[in-house]
């Protein structure tokens, strides 16, 4: 048996093998090790002159099993027993019949039904047809001499496969999106690839040569030509990524593939790009920190009733649209279900009989299937008669289109209405789920069956009654099938003709011939009817498999319904509005609020804010104000309602005016990049750099403290010459969110720059932080007060205070060094604990100066007496001088913090 495990082990490479033995699943040596470690199972071993480890778990938690498996990261293979060892001679014959990997995996309990799982596969195309084809100019416009990564994904899950060409330095970006489970490279592939995020596996480089992977796709998909895909016009590298794709499904999965028909080609052009730096800072699908689905975008706005619905909002969110018509299309239908209430609850009590079809689909077509999917299937197909009705006065050109398409089999749905009981059990294997009356034969022997049992409940009686024997029962056993219990007290009156088989401790058990003749004709009725069963369940898996491709579509339909019964549930329960879509650069919100923030703080909570910008209002607005006062929230804001409005959802805000954006970039808050040993700075300058070099005039930016990494005088110049960079040569829409209120001067000289801050009350040396946007530029960074509220020691904070003081007086902190460097020792408070500002006025006073310079030996007492007049004199000057520009105090605070922003921060 272990010579049988080591070839397995052999043919599943890195794979952990878990080996059927009986009721279990083993794992041996190392593999038993790591399984001991990661699933905390006991590590034993049976021989103790040649002891292998080994740890192992009952078959039926194999999905548990595999399950914690693959989130942590492991391939796992399955080897089964491929004979009934009953049955078998000698040593049961044992295959692996499955590899799972995080991206091949197709058990529903094995996957998360509100995420895709995605298979990626990418080919970066190679240095040499690079050349040739810009010596040749052949290639598209703009791709001759770019670096271009073939990239193919799909979910063998629900059958789905895309593939496209990509610049190299946006792979990352789609990536991120995709949100991929495991990624597909050559072995001498040099990519640089998250691999602390995502499986990555290394596969042989035949593996994407272009002629297998051609021969591995004609074949898949059964054409002598790829052309009719649109896929021929692609780079060559696409074909090898979207043939290895296969290639590895077909190795992990052993079963059928069929219901991957087709592969589309993923036009990028069509959707808003969103660099993943950006993507993972607006957290979309994701938080930021912890990466969960919950408290994202995507986790607090998704009402769909269905698994299949919150794939769909998932990809729409993830894949914004750029075409003003597409993006109105699913307005109007979303509007059409938020206008007619009756339609709406129709369609969400209709969405709750709708099982996930995509991916029942390819548990059919893979043969893992189960009475229960298919009746699922059944239920489903019932459901869309009805969605067809509800949607048959629509109006909207998407609706009307999507009621056309949807197509309720009926045959089939018949067909399997009529053969599945109406409680399917969850496996095929002990039959029981085909209804009566659907077939002939399997009634016969079901009654033949039923039959046979009636017989011996007669018999029972009548042995009973002739023999005298009270409470005799009728049992069957594995081993000698039907007999009959005698307890000892009634074993007396056993008659001759009883054959005996088992003595109990209370009781004899027996045969009979006439038992046993009836017994074989029972056990064969059953056996003969599961047989039936199973033949009858194969056809029926075989009509569903011919329905494929309907099946598919009727499943993209239901879930691109049930995602817009569930933007219009949202919209209504959150009062959202229809954004107007325009070509024009610009955005007009009232009353626009943070779409995660706004649910999950209490109700009212949220203070709701304008945006104009564009037609007037200036396109790239400066935002300032203290930390804590709402700045980030703001421009996160005025983006997620850009990629909500042109995913096709209404936002939240009173009314919406916005005009369609071909890229949304987002640098709020500085990513730690530190594990890819990149600094903090360096990472922000990179993705900085990043935007000034790929935003257009169309695109959206929105910038969080740029420039906040290095000195103050370097972040300040660097955070100046790219709000220039910004408005002179790229002519963007922009949120520029600062400390530095020095940039607040760029209004009076750039002429589409404006003002605004976030307005904030001051109370008693405390602040009230009002959420508000107004115009303007904020006064005050207010950065003491803030460290005060988040509880930093009263003493630093008043050694900050007095810094701050000292720096106000002072223009720079050289001149000031010895002044800043001495602790004032016991900072003076008034009654109220507020800090007094010193009497003596400026440090540098002239006055001290001249103190330092007096030798009292050399003076007379009247010279000395004229001094201290003339000194007197000077300070009630310098007081009257004082008292005519207002009160010193104000004057020394509006006027140096804005020099010094980095001692406040
Ligand atoms: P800043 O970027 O100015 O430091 P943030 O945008 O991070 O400030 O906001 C700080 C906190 O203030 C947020 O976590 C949020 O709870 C709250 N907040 C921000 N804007 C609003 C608003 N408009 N209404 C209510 N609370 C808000």
């Amino acid at each position: 048996m272990m010579r049988q495990y080591d070839a397995a082990k052999e043919a599943c490479g890195d794979a952990l093998l878990l080996f059927r033995m009986g009721d279990f699943y083993e794992l041996f040596h190392d593999d038993a090790k790591v399984a001991a470690k990661e699933l905390g199972l006991t590590l034993t071993s049976r021989d103790k002159n040649n002891p292998i480890p080994m740890a192992g778990f009952p078959h039926h938690q194999l999905d548990t099993y595999l399950a914690k498996l693959i989130q942590s990261g492991f391939r796992a293979a399955v080897c089964e027993q491929v004979e009934d060892p009953k049955t078998a001679k000698g040593l049961v014959k044992r295959e692996v019949t499955q590899l799972v990997t995080p991206g091949t995996v197709t058990d529903l309990a094995l996957m998360d039904p509100a995420e895709c799982n995605y298979l990626v596969a990418l080919v970066p195309q190679s240095p040499k047809k690079r050349k040739r084809r810009a010596a040749d100019g052949e290639g598209r416009k703009g791709e001759q001499s770019q670096d271009v990564v073939g990239l193919a994904w799909a979910e063998i899950a629900s059958g789905r496969f895309y593939v496209t060409s990509a610049r190299r330095d946006s792979v990352a970006d789609l990536l991120a999106r995709l949100s991929a489970s495991e990624i597909l490279v050559s072995e001498n592939c040099e990519f640089e690839l998250p691999e602390n995020e995502v499986m990555v596996t290394r596969r042989p480089p035949w593996s994407f040569s272009f002629d297998t992977a051609e021969r591995t796709l004609k074949d898949q998909f059964k054409v002598a030509s790829l052309d009719g895909f649109g896929i021929d016009r692609m780079d060559d590298s696409v074909i090898c990524a979207a043939g290895a794709v296969i290639e590895y499904l077909k190795e992990t999965h052993k079963g059928s593939l069929e219901h991957i028909d087709r592969v589309l080609p993923y036009r990028q052009s069509v959707y808003v790009e969103i660099d993943s730096a950006s993507w993972r800072s607006l957290e979309v699908t994701r938080t930021l920190r912890g990466g969960s689905r919950e408290g994202s975008l995507l986790g607090v706005i998704d009402r769909c009733t269905t698994p299949m619905g919150s794939r769909m909002l998932a990809e729409w969110l993830a894949n914004p649209l750029t075409g003003r018509e597409e993006i109105e299309a699913r307005h109007d239908a979303v509007g059409e279900i938020v206008g007619n209430s009756s339609l709406r609850s129709g369609l969400i009590s209709g969405m709750g009989e709708i099982y996930d079809m995509q991916r029942l689909i390819a548990r059919v077509v893979t043969a893992r299937t189960s009475p229960r999917d298919m009746q699922a299937i059944c239920k489903t197909l019932s459901a869309v008669p009805v969605a067809k009705s509800q949607l048959s006065s629509a109006k909207c050109d998407l609706l009307k289109r999507l009621q056309a398409d949807l197509d309720p089999c009926n045959e089939l749905q018949t067909e399997l209405a009529g053969a599945l009981i109406d409680r399917c059990p969850p496996i095929a294997r002990d039959g029981g789920f085909i209804r009566e009356g659907y077939d002939k034969e399997l009634d016969s022997l079901r009654e033949l069956a039923t039959g046979g049992k009636q017989w011996i409940a007669n018999y029972q009686a009548k042995i009973c009654e002739e023999t005298g024997i009270k409470g005799m029962k009728v049992g069957f056993n594995k081993v000698f099938g039907y007999y009959l219990e005698v307890t000892n007290a009634n074993k007396d009156r056993v008659p001759e003709a009883f054959i005996r088989k088992q003595t109990l401790k209370n009781a004899e058990r027996y045969i009979t011939p006439e038992l046993k003749e009836y017994e074989e004709k029972v056990l064969s009725a059953e056996n003969d009817a599961l047989a039936r069963e199973m033949l009858l369940f194969d056809q029926l898996r075989e009509l569903v498999r011919v329905h494929t491709s309907r099946l598919k579509a009727n499943s993209h339909i239901l879930a691109t319904l049930d995602a817009l019964a569930g933007l219009a549930t949202l919209a209504v329960e959150q009062s959202y509005c229809r954004p107007e879509m325009t070509d024009q650069q610009e955005l007009e919100i009232v009353d626009g609020r943070h779409p995660v923030l706004d649910i999950i703080q209490p109700l009212g909570a949220f203070v709701p804010n304008d945006t104009q910008l564009g037609s007037g209002h200036g396109v790239l607005h400066l935002i300032t104000g203290p930390n804590m006062a709402g700045k980030s929230t703001y421009i996160r804001q005025v983006a997620l309602l850009t990629l909500m409005a042109q995913a096709g959802s209404f936002v939240p805000a009173a009314s919406a005016k916005i005009g369609v954006v071909d890229k949304i970039f987002a640098r709020v808050g500085a990513s730690d990049e530190l594990s890819k040993g990149q600094s903090t700075f360096m990472v922000e300058m990179t993705e900085t750099a990043r935007i000034l070099n790929t935003a257009s005039a169309r695109s959206l930016v929105i910038l969080d403290e740029i420039g906040r990494g290095t000195s103050t005088y370097d972040g300040v110049s660097l955070a100046w010459s790219i709000v220039e960079y910004m408005h002179d040569r790229i002519g963007c829409s922009c949120l520029f969110a600062t400390h530095y209120h020095e940039l607040t001067a760029l209004e009076e000289t750039l002429e589409g720059v404006r003002n605004y801050n976030v307005s904030v009350q001051e109370w008693d040396e405390k602040i009230v932080f009002l959420h508000k946007i107004v115009s303007g530029s904020a006064d005050k960074s207010y950065g003491i007060h803030v460290a005060k509220l988040a509880g930093v020691p009263v003493s630093v904070n008043d050694r900050a205070a007095q810094i701050l003081e000292k720096l106000e007086q002072g223009s720079d902190v050289e001149a000031n060094r010895d002044a800043i460097m001495t602790p004032t020792e016991h900072p003076r408070r008034d009654q109220s604990g507020r800090i007094q500002l010193t009497l003596f006025g400026p440090v540098h006073h002239p006055l001290v100066d001249k103190v330092k310079a007096l030798d009292p030996n050399r003076m007379s007492p009247m010279d000395a007496l004229e001094m201290l007049h003339s000194w007197k004199r000077e300070l009630e000057d310098d007081a009257d001088d004082a008292g005519s520009n207002g009160t010193e105090s104000e004057d020394q605070d509006s006027g140096e913090e804005k020099s010094e922003p980095q001692a406040t921060a």
